[in-house]
């Protein structure tokens, strides 16, 4: 391709709407372009890219035996029913764009395809002789997120790959979803990025495995715990470690003391010279079920402790049953106004104990009226600990479960594991901490929405079963993105070579020089010719222009017909090094093949 005849537009100035590197860069370089919120034309070198970053992909999905197809993005709501996530997905924080036909049939544009595939495979699957079978695409996804951001990396509009297979068994699945964490890891590999496979949080589904694929890089959304033993790494949202050890309780006798001012643990413990490990602390959340009914929760944990939001949900959405609900829409800690919504008095907020008492909340049909109350297992062993009094202004301390207060009967592990921690399967290993963008994301679903949709097959011996589910997401845009994220400078990108737009860009000097121009024109058309994608910078600007524009696209190779021209060479510049050859012009392109196989491996 000519840049003269190209659509190259470069910006000289960051764009305001950036903040982080790559996605200033993707915008200067003239790769995206801002079409609404989280809405993102790709202009042609972003193409390219994603089309390279697709086809790693595909190959990759291929090599597994998994097939690909093309599933209708716009999806009845009925299916949708079905599975029982319409109202989730379309309500309240739900990120399903959703419509109404003029048959007044209401439709959803895909966030997802669980239920489209399964569909299909309860028409098509009958018996136990057509699995396993693995389906994927490549294809654009909807979601109406809430904060859309960073360009690509979480837009409303994106690509994905998302792939789903049927199994007999938990076995076969697992067979699969070990291959697909093997493809995911050549993908990322052959990508060129610095990536880690961490174990991720499976939802409320629980119980059954799921690993998300890190691209490590600070900008990431995403907390990464590791041992440096290489045995463990988790997303913070799912990472379990051992707390630290509880010093000795100092109070020995049950007693109410005056604390003015030590709402926070911080101001408590300085107050009663005591450690955090001694304090049970009681923290209020809200919660939302699907049916529309509040639960108040109130959950006890070590003063040293925090609750971790995810796990927390977790929990709630298993207890969702007691409240004749299948799943939590919102979780919180209330604030002022929402407690107003409910509180039958003001709340000893900062002096809570873990008794306090039902009468706060003032029952209604859409307010449950005891508080659901929880302990995390750091604070069940406490002996003679502090804790609040409902009291403002007061705490006990020496009190114990079952003596001043009932131990509530749910025990739950809620607490969030810090770097600094020491690990389960070592407790000599300590966790360290890492920012990561979760660009993949394998899971093995079990029976969910098999079950609820009855897609069944029929067994060897005749019965009819639910199938075992597995499904396996690639954020095609996002991955490109943190490539950017992951390899640039000062001057632009450094792409990775196998997933550069071009592999190299002949910028030509001066274009008013004829033989700059002949030997531009003839490595142009050779090294396109066998295989090397090649730009020919021939815009009529000057030289300085030209290889600043080249090194903010992040081409890997610049070649430029120069001075060295009168010894029958080129100057080669790597774009990641900036490390300059002089090559005889015959051997530019086994030169580039040799550098371009050995980078692409
Ligand atoms: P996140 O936690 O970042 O919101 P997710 O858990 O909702 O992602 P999945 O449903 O597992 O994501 O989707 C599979 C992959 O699609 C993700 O691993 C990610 O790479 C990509 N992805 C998800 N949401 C977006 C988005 N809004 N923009 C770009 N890529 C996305
Ligand atoms: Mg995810």
């Amino acid at each position: 391709m000519r840049l003269s005849q190209m659509l190259f537009v470069t910006l000289r100035e960051d764009p305001a709407e950036a903040e982080i590197p790559s996605h200033k860069l993707l915008l200067r370089a003239g790769y995206i372009r801002r079409i609404g919120s989280g809405l993102y034309a790709y202009l042609p070198l972003m193409w390219r890219v994603l089309k390279k970053v697709s086809q790693i992909v595909r190959e990759e999905m291929d090599a597994t035996g998994a097939q690909e197809c093309l599933l209708p993005q716009l999806q009845p709501a009925d299916l949708w029913r079905e599975s029982g996530r319409w109202d989730t997905y379309t309500q309240a924080e739900g990120i399903m764009f959703s419509m109404t036909d003029r048959q007044q049939r209401e439709l959803g544009l895909g966030p997802t395809h669980e239920e489209v595939i399964t569909t299909i495979a309860k028409d098509l699957i009958r018996s136990y002789r057509q699995l396993p079978l693995h389906l994927y695409q490549i294809q654009t996804k909807f979601r109406d997120e809430i904060r859309p951001r960073f360009g690509l990396m979480r837009g409303r509009e994106f690509i994905m790959k998302d792939g789903y297979s049927f199994h007999t068994n938990e076995e076969s699945l697992k067979k699969t979803y070990e291959d697909m964490a093997q493809a995911y890891s050549n993908m990322l590999r052959r990508s060129g990025l610095q990536f880690r496979a961490v174990d991720a949080d499976s939802g409320a589904i629980g119980g059954s495995g799921s690993q998300e694929f890190m691209v490590l890089a600070e900008a990431g959304e995403d907390e990464v715990l590791y041992t440096e033993d290489g045995q463990y790494a988790a997303n913070v949202e799912k990472a379990v470690s051992l707390p630290a050890d509880v010093e000795p309780s100092p109070f020995a006798t049950f007693e109410k003391r005056e604390t003015p001012g030590t709402e926070t643990i911080d101001k408590l413990c300085k107050f009663l010279k005591c450690s955090p490990t001694q304090v049970v602390k009681n923290v209020l959340y809200q919660a939302v079920y699907d049916n529309g009914i509040t639960v108040l929760v109130l959950v006890s944990i070590r003063g040293d402790q925090d609750v971790n939001q995810v796990k927390l949900l977790n929990e709630l959405t298993k207890l969702a049953g007691n409240y004749q609900a299948k799943t939590v829409l919102f979780l919180t800690v209330p604030d002022a106004e929402a407690q107003r919504k409910w509180a039958a008095k003001s709340l000893p907020l900062g002096y809570m104990a873990p008794d306090l008492a039902d009468d706060y909340i003032a029952g209604s049909k859409e307010v449950n009226s005891k508080f659901l109350r929880l302990v995390d297992r750091t604070a069940v062993d406490l002996t003679n600990f502090v804790t609040g009094s409902n009291e403002s202004g007061y705490h006990v301390v020496g009190a114990n479960w079952d003596k001043e207060f009932p131990l509530p009967a749910t025990v739950v592990g809620v607490r969030t594991a810090v770097a600094g921690d020491r690990a389960v399967h070592n407790p000599e290993q300590i966790l360290q901490s890492a920012r990561g963008i979760e660009v993949g994301h394998i899971f093995q679903l079990g029976t969910k929405y098999s079950q609820a949709m009855g897609a069944t097959y029929t067994t060897e011996q005749g019965e009819e079963m639910p199938f075992v589910m597995g499904c396996y997401g690639v954020g095609v845009s996002r991955l490109a993105q943190s490539a950017v994220e992951q390899s640039y400078d000062k001057d632009g990108i450094i792409w990775p070579v196998a997933i550069a737009p071009y592999h190299a860009i002949i910028s030509i000097p001066n274009i008013s020089d004829a033989e700059q121009v002949e030997v531009a024109e003839k490595l142009y058309a050779e090294l396109n010719q066998s295989g090397i994608e090649t730009l020919l910078d021939d815009r009529a600007e000057r030289a300085g222009v030209k290889f600043k524009d080249a090194d903010l696209i992040g081409i890997p190779y610049r070649i430029v017909p120069g001075r060295s021209l009168k010894a029958g060479k080129v100057e080669v510049v790597e774009r990641a090094t900036h490390n300059s050859h002089e090559i005889l012009i015959d051997e530019v392109n086994s030169t580039l093949k040799q550098w371009i196989d050995a980078a692409i491996k």
